[in-house]
């Protein structure tokens, strides 16, 4: 099944640093993170701030959502937009 091996990558990208520092801006997140609604990036809190900002936010998270009732707890989101990449 190819989702195992999606989720065995998954879990070694997400091995936690005792310094985690945001995927997105590279700034440390000073102990508070969350999970990109975009992709599986794990952002700090300001990048979030922007991420809920953005006008395909509403969009990803009912993507996500869609995904999640349909049985994949995998999903990788619908892709982080090029404008909030740093
Ligand atoms: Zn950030």
């Amino acid at each position: 099944m190819t989702r195992v091996g999606n989720t065995e990558k998954k879990t070694y990208k997400k091995e936690w640093r005792n310094e985690m520092d945001c995927e997105r801006c590279f700034n440390s997140v000073n102990g508070i993170h969350t999970v990109s609604m975009f992709n599986t990036d794990t952002i700090c809190m300001s990048c979030k701030r922007r991420e809920r900002q953005h006008p395909d936010y509403e969009s990803a998270r009912k993507a996500e959502s869609d995904a999640v009732k349909m049985g994949d707890m995998n999903f990788p989101g619908i892709g982080c937009p090029k404008d909030l990449q740093c």
